[in-house]
């Protein structure tokens, strides 16, 4: 979710980048999951989280919507999935034992907490959010291994392209309604949700394997899966740069 602040007002006013020291350990936490409640809807899920949620369950994107997983909001003019609060306020995620049962399988949200993330119009570094975790006295440790995020460098590269392509998917809704043309603001939303979320596992893993394949022939080593998935989103992204123009 997209949010402007003054960046003081809540963090320590420094940036972090992944080889940086921060004093983010919370040290396993010790029977705590405030983060993981009372979040509304907060923690809004970009493509991969999802991709790693139905890989995790086994479940398609239609199933974690009606076993009441995830729920889907408008956000910045778009319909986004978020993870869904259970009746009693806690993430639908969290198990008995107040542990979260999804965690090597966790968003991107809740997998840098409590780090937020602040775009330059290029990239993006990251900001400890200082009034957020109840723990005082973290620990330092360095953003990487706090992360704990596999192909991090793929992954940082794909958060990033994800934010300019949802901002600039945006502001085209902003163009499409301030021109009278606002049915198709609804239009573009569908289509998002569909192409980056709706569109089955084997969809995105045969997208991954056919960039993988290519890569093959042109004698490039072979890659990991998940960054095989990193590069079949980031096609989808730039494909759809193209398709949105279809549209209004
Ligand atoms: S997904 Fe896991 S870490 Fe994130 S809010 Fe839910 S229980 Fe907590
Ligand atoms: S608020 Fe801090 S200590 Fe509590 S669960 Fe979240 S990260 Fe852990």
């Amino acid at each position: 979710m997209l949010r402007e602040c003054n960046l003081s007002d809540i963090s320590d006013g420094k940036m972090y980048g992944l080889n940086d020291m921060v004093k983010a350990d919370s040290g396993g936490c010790a029977g705590c999951h405030k983060c993981c409640t009372n979040m509304a809807q907060s923690i809004v899920l970009d493509p991969y989280d999802v991709y790693m949620l139905k890989n995790r369950l086994g479940q398609s994107f239609q199933e974690l919507l009606n076993n009441g997983y995830i729920e889907l909001n408008m956000v910045d003019g778009l319909i986004l999935p978020n993870i869904k609060m259970n009746g009693k306020n806690q993430c639908s995620f969290l198990n008995e034992e107040g542990r979260c049962s999804v965690h090597e399988a966790r968003p991107g949200i809740c997998r840098i907490f409590p780090l937020g993330r602040v775009y330059d119009g290029k990239g993006f570094s990251y900001f400890l959010q200082t009034d957020q975790c109840v723990r005082k006295n973290n620990a330092k440790i360095k953003v990487k291994k706090w992360i704990d995020t596999e192909n991090v460098n793929d992954n940082q590269a794909f958060i990033s392209k994800w934010h300019y392509f949802i901002k600039h998917v945006g502001e085209k809704n902003v163009f499409l309604r301030d021109s009278g043309r606002g049915e198709s603001v609804n239009d573009v939303a569908m289509y998002v949700l569909n192409e980056f979320y709706v569109k089955s596992v084997e969809g995105q893993k045969e997208a991954a394997d056919e960039v993988s394949n290519n890569n093959n022939k042109d004698g490039i080593s072979q890659k990991t899966d998940n960054t095989g998935i990193y590069n079949a989103l980031m096609c989808m992204i730039d494909r759809a740069y193209g398709s949105l123009e279809t549209y209004g």
